[in-house]
């Protein structure tokens, strides 16, 4: 496995590094407007950000996932804007369900439109619960050859500015527990009905609310994969996006690290520079260590994912959970070694406020240890050995969910 960028990709990095500072410029402005950064986020599209993993013939430039980590990670070096990232981290979601499991027809339908960068949103949670997906309501009924969806999703990502939607919903005439579905869903039109923009404490930048199905009629065409195989379709997908977390941690902490390793060496105190503390130093180090844990993680389950190896889960869950919690780690290192300046309302306390929104949105810190040791249970069902004083792992696969 090489955690190395090669030229291509060192160049990838550094043109999304660059086109990162636009959007840092205007990221406590659009916080304090809960607006997602428009112009930046054409001038990405424009650039081709959404377009490097996807072969030629469907309009794109022939790349790797590897290439896309590189710029990703180069543009949340820079970026100091979560909700901005989280909605590329969606987007770069969206794109790869239909590269996996879309049909040609759907593909020439939903492909070109996200490729030019209009805004799809993955809705799986609803007012029963985020955590556990088994509670969702959201149905599409059988209407001659075709379907009527109703329901509710919550806490959508971009839903006030999306006009795509990748939506988990269940169809009742399958069956319980063979009935959850993917529907990928045009947004616009009368009988979808988009809430309030949610004020939340931080990410404020990818706004939140709800989107309402009101009798939406469906064809064949809107599901993605078979129907039933949701659950499937979703776990995939969600790993995947479990493993871009971490570039984006690992580009954040870098972008804390140079920010307060700055402030450190130029601030006094007791006569000489705050950096040469130890207690100081330990900070930093730890933020440093925070930063090569996500990175590393991330090329490994990317490793994993590619060649299709059954760890693969618990490296996507275990680089979500890394993500989550070293960000947040390093975010309050950093507003601790500014000081009162750091406690201002400004863009260093802005970042503390997002970093405690990753370890919820994406599924919970918890609910990525609970997906870690429903894997390990499994595959321990596959070793040769036998324990007498593990639960059956039968048992535990049967309340195993699958979390937003
Ligand atoms: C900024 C942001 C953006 C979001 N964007 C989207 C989006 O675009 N699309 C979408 O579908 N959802 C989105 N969500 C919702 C998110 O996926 C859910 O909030 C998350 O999955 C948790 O669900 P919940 O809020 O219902 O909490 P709950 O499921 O009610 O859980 C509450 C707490 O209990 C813990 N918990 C639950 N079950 C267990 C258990 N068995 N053992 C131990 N602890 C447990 C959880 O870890 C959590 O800490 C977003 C959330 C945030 C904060």
């Amino acid at each position: 496995m090489s955690v190395c960028r090669n030229a291509h990709q060192e160049e990838l990095f550094n043109t999304y590094a660059t086109l990162g500072r636009s959007v840092a410029k205007a990221a406590t402005q659009n916080d304090a407007d809960a607006t997602l950064d428009h112009d930046s986020w054409q001038t990405i599209s424009d650039e081709g950000i959404w377009r490097i993993a996807v072969p030629t013939e469907l309009g794109g430039l022939g790349g790797s996932w590897k290439d896309v980590i590189a710029a990703l990670e180069g543009l949340s070096t820079t970026a100091e804007d979560l909700g901005f990232l989280v909605t590329t981290l969606g987007h770069l979601g969206s794109i790869k369900v239909l590269l996996d499991e879309g049909t040609p027809r759907q593909k020439a339908r939903w492909l070109p439109r996200l490729l030019e960068g209009v805004i799809g949103v993955t809705a799986m949670t609803e007012e029963t619960g985020g955590s556990d997906l088994s509670r969702m309501q959201l149905a599409a009924r059988q209407n001659g050859n075709g379907f009527i969806m109703s329901g509710k999703k919550v806490h959508i990502t971009n839903a006030p500015v999306a006009q795509l939607g990748m939506i988990a919903g269940r169809i009742p005439a399958l069956g319980k527990k063979k009935d959850i579905t993917l529907f990928f869903v045009d947004l616009e039109g009368p009988s979808v009905r988009i809430g309030e923009i949610e004020d939340n404490l931080g990410i404020r930048t990818s706004p939140t609310a709800s989107i309402e199905f009101d009798d939406v009629p469906l064809t064949l065409e809107n599901i993605i994969g078979q129907p039933g195989d949701g659950l499937r379709v979703l776990y995939d997908i969600i790993a995947f996006e479990r493993a871009l977390y971490g570039a984006m941690a690992a580009g954040l902490i870098e972008n804390h690290i140079m920010r307060t390793y700055t402030r450190v060496t130029e601030r006094h105190a007791f006569g000489k520079p705050l950096s040469v503390n130890q207690y100081v130093q330990g900070r930093l180090t730890d933020m440093k260590m925070g930063a090569i844990v996500c990175r590393t993680l991330t090329y490994a389950a990317f490793e994993e994912l590619d060649k299709g190896i059954p760890t693969a889960s618990i490296l996507c869950s275990a680089t979500k959970y890394f993500a989550g919690e070293n960000l947040l780690m390093s975010a309050e290192n950093m507003v601790q070694l500014f000081g009162h300046v750091g406690y201002g309302n400004n863009e260093i306390s802005r970042m503390l406020r997002d970093a405690l929104g990753m370890r919820i949105a994406g599924g919970t810190s918890d609910i990525q240890r609970i997906n870690i040791f429903n894997q390990m249970t499994r595959l321990q069902a596959t070793m040769p050995v036998e324990y007498d004083d593990i639960p059956d792992p039968l048992v535990m696969q049967e309340d195993m969910k699958i979390p937003a």
